[in-house]
């Protein structure tokens, strides 16, 4: 976790920021997302709330290709529609939520390119990947030409999306109707279809791909449920060789190399946070429905348990860290996390490294050496933007990081 003050210490755990940083790092902004393609030439300055009952869908240049289906919830204080846009993409998209979301939250169609989704085929044209059927577990994405680490396997975005509290508001019948609603009208209803369903709980099969498939989001500030297909491909790996990088202004998701992957190798994505020993893992995959046979949970008795014994550590080590720090201890701390920093490689925990970089830059901006300091803040901003989360780091990025530092830490040395 990032050595903080007191005050925001008890929300930062390992999974939180792990899962934070799974689906993407928004803090800092992501700046590489395209917008330069033209928008879908559609009004969206100030779209209003809009449901099946509104005359206006189609007269006021609407988002929507589609009339809008429209349920009440049990107690009849809500309304939730499914929207579509087929034209979006080449697949369609479409959003089951409220009226008031959905105006809130979908001007970035105008914005998101209307790119081309990533091909699937077997004969993917010009993709670093190809699909095959894997043994035992469906079909994967295998590298076709080396992958150098956090190049850009693909980009995709989400097809439908669902919002997480109208699963339980309205009656199941009614609900049912409106996710078919919403995947028959995408221009590929079988890319959502299609996708694997392995949840045991669901009685429709748009239901049971969207537990079984769907990333946590928001929409505006509301959860929702996500479904990348493509991104949905990818194989679960305990110690993936990819990972997703979400960017909310255009809700795509972009998948890079976690390391360098040759060719021939699967593609493999976390499905839950990183760094976990293997009974946490096993625990939450079970989940998932499957017991995870990866070369990680695989390995032979002996490995797995040096592995498990380093993650332990590693996050004993965070937390000793952060309480030493906080106890005015500095030298401490940049013991303790020069050991979480020297533990890293071999758990393959490269998301952490920004955070244990910036951490020493913390520590050493309070102990006011400043040639070290700047060393980890530029350690800790390179990397962030190697793997894609910030744009060229300059000096107004590091003087930021001091702001921080001296608002965070300023009177407690
Ligand atoms: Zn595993």
């Amino acid at each position: 976790m990032a050595l903080r003050g007191v005050r925001d210490l008890s929300s930062a755990t390992l999974s939180a920021l792990l899962i934070w940083f799974q689906l993407g790092r928004t803090g800092l902004g992501y700046s590489s997302v395209p917008l330069t393609q033209r928008p879908l030439g559609l009004d969206v300055a100030c779209p209003l709330p809009v449901d099946d009952k509104a005359e206006s869908w189609r007269y006021r240049r609407s988002l929507w290709t589609h009339q809008p289906e429209c349920e009440h919830s049990m107690d009849r204080t809500a309304r939730y529609c499914a929207y579509t846009n087929a034209q979006h993409g080449s697949r369609g998209w479409s959003v089951v939520t409220s009226p008031e979301t959905a105006a809130d939250s979908v001007s970035f169609l105008s914005l998101s390119p209307p790119l081309k989704a990533p091909s699937l085929t077997s004969d993917s044209h010009g993709a670093p990947y190809k699909v095959v059927e894997m043994p035992g577990k469906g079909r994967g994405l295998v590298a076709v030409r080396d992958i150098k680490q956090y190049e850009e396997i693909l980009l995709d975005y989400a097809t439908l999306l669902v919002d997480i509290e109208f699963t339980t508001k309205v009656p199941a019948v009614l609900g049912y109707r409106l996710l078919h609603a919403a995947v028959d009208r995408l221009s590929d209803p079988a890319s959502v279809l299609d996708l694997g369903q392995s949840n045991g709980f669901a009685q429709d099969v748009v239901e049971n791909v969207v537990r079984t498939n769907a990333f946590h989001t928001n929409l505006g500030e509301v959860p929702h449920l996500a479904v990348y297909p493509a991104v949905s491909r990818i194989n679960h790996a305990c110690k993936p060789n990819a990972y997703t990088r979400f960017m909310p202004e255009t809700l795509q998701v972009s998948v890079a190399a976690a390391r360098d992957i040759p060719t021939g190798e699967e593609i493999s994505i976390s499905y839950i946070p990183l760094g976990q020993p293997t009974p946490e893992r096993q625990r939450r995959l079970h989940k998932w429905g499957f017991t995870c046979t990866c070369s990680l949970c695989s390995a032979p008795e002996a490995e797995r348990e040096a592995s498990d014994a380093r993650r332990r550590e590693i996050e004993r080590l965070r937390d000793d860290a952060v309480r030493a720090f906080q106890a005015g201890r500095p030298y401490t701390a940049l013991r303790l996390t020069k050991q979480v920093l020297a533990l890293l490689p071999a758990e393959g925990l490269f998301p952490l490294y920004s955070e244990q970089y910036e951490n020493m830059a913390r520590i050493f901006y309070v102990v006011r050496d400043m040639e070290n300091a700047e060393r980890y803040a530029n350690m800790s901003l390179g990397v962030l933007r190697e793997q894609g989360y910030v744009g060229e780091v300059g000096r107004e990025m590091v003087e930021g990081m001091w702001r921080r530092f001296e608002d965070e830490e300023g009177g407690r040395y």
